[in-house]
């Protein structure tokens, strides 16, 4: 498609746009009494309006039954994460039994970690992506010398080549078969949230369960982002949060992927609380752990409902557009974002760079664009004049045109926006 960087361009994308109408589903910030264009939506997902009364009625519910809420709330406590398994299935490609909802996301990986990290003396390394998300890069070395190993020798980074700001698949290959058989995990992000790269998952997964290892992916910027085939690329487990592109509200609830053959393994070690407990024993209070069988079978405590509440608000509407149109839309939209970035770049000469790969496959909703020169007298610019993006050192901003409430006037508007910005340097 021949774009063009006008508004009525931009708004004739719009109207043709089945998605466009979600806008209004979502309350945004105002700046100068005008709703921002919201960027960081890969950061934390706007409050959808529909939720809110999926927190009323938790909290009716509790106000008239109390107690009884666990078993004759209008959606029943007691199993509440069992409405996630249809629609959260559909966004990550598993089978219902393979997902669950619960905790919080680096407390999920720590928790999948005592399955499918138990080193031994000859098969301890894990493979994650140089410059992981901090807190993974902590709990991976954290779970390391929990079992007695040294991280700096169990931890085998892929690097980005010399000059290149992503990383080749071929690469994470190589390192995969040159590791070999002392790989016990292949630990990476799906999509890196730096710089917005999704990861040949399937190719990663083939090649580190050819090894013999274990492969899990953190799914934090891919959940809700990107199509996952879980179940068919044969992960072994995965976690994400809810409150990047899933909407569902500040440091909130947790999902989770493990895959159906280890649902019955009795070997596979795990922390355990009563409501992994077999459902219908839970309550006889029985001194011996008989798990649920599927993702449930690792849940702990009993569920925080109110925070489940806005998770289950934002799965819903998920499942009513579907991923395939989201994506279309999540293409274009990008695609048109940097578009319009190009055009600024020809009309003022600004020198930035998007370091995100170029290749549509090898994106999502997000380009981080390297600002060269005075890149933080330029975002606080922005900032000021109703663009929410996020900075990050040295000189990044990160831009994720979220498919499900940004629309292509916004990022015509942000064109306009930025040129002014830089030309008033
Ligand atoms: C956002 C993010 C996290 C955050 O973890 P929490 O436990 O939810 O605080 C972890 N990993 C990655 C890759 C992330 O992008």
């Amino acid at each position: 498609m021949i774009f063009e960087n006008t508004r009525a361009f931009a708004q004739q994308l719009d109207s043709q746009d089945p998605l466009h109408k979600y806008r209004n589903e979502f309350y945004f910030p105002e700046v100068n009494n005008k709703k921002v264009i919201y960027f960081t939506g890969n950061s934390l997902g706007l409050q959808p309006k529909r939720t809110k009364a999926y927190i009323d009625e938790i909290m009716n519910d509790w106000a008239n039954l109390a107690v009884e809420g666990h078993f004759y709330a209008k959606k029943p406590w007691w199993d509440y994460q069992e409405r996630f398994a249809e629609p959260l299935s559909k966004i990550v490609g598993a089978k219902p039994s393979e997902v669950t909802v619960m905790n919080t996301l680096t407390v999920n990986l720590h928790l999948l970690m005592v399955s499918f990290y138990r080193p031994t003396k000859t098969r301890f390394k894990i493979i994650c992506e140089e410059k992981a998300f901090p807190s993974d890069q902590y709990m991976l070395q954290s779970q390391i010398r929990f079992h007695g190993f040294n991280p700096d020798e169990a931890i085998v980074e892929i690097k980005r080549r010399e000059g290149e700001h992503n990383i080749r698949t071929e690469d994470v290959i190589a390192k995969i078969d040159e590791v070999g058989e002392e790989l016990a995990l292949v630990l990476i992000g799906g999509v890196n949230y730096y710089t917005g790269q999704v990861f040949d998952m399937k190719a990663i997964t083939a090649a580190g369960k050819a090894v013999g290892a274990y492969v899990g992916w953190d799914l934090a910027h891919a959940a809700g982002n990107v199509k996952l085939e879980l179940h068919d690329w044969d992960v072994d487990f995965a976690a994400w949060c809810s409150y990047k592109y899933m909407n569902s509200g500040p440091g909130n609830a947790s999902g989770c992927f493990v895959h159906e053959k280890h649902h019955n393994n009795p070997d596979l070690p795990r922390f355990a609380g009563w409501w992994g407990h077999n459902k219908e024993r839970r309550f006889k209070m029985e001194p011996d752990f008989d798990p649920v069988q599927g993702a449930d079978g690792w849940q702990i405590s009993n569920l925080p409902v109110l925070s489940l509440a806005p998770y289950l608000a934002s799965v819903e509407m998920f499942a009513e557009i579907g991923m395939e149109a989201l994506i279309e839309k999540r293409d274009k939209i990008t695609a048109y974002l940097e578009f319009i970035l190009h055009e600024i770049d020809k009309e003022v000469d600004s020198n930035f760079e998007i370091i995100t790969p170029s290749n549509p496959a090898e994106r999502a909703s997000q380009l981080s664009v390297f600002l060269h020169g005075e890149g933080r007298s330029l975002f606080d610019y922005l900032m000021k004049n109703g663009v929410i993006t996020d900075w990050r050192e040295p000189n990044v901003i990160r831009l994720a045109p979220v498919p499900l409430y940004c629309s292509f006037e916004d990022m015509y508007h942000f064109g306009q926006i930025l040129k002014k910005g830089i030309l008033e340097k």
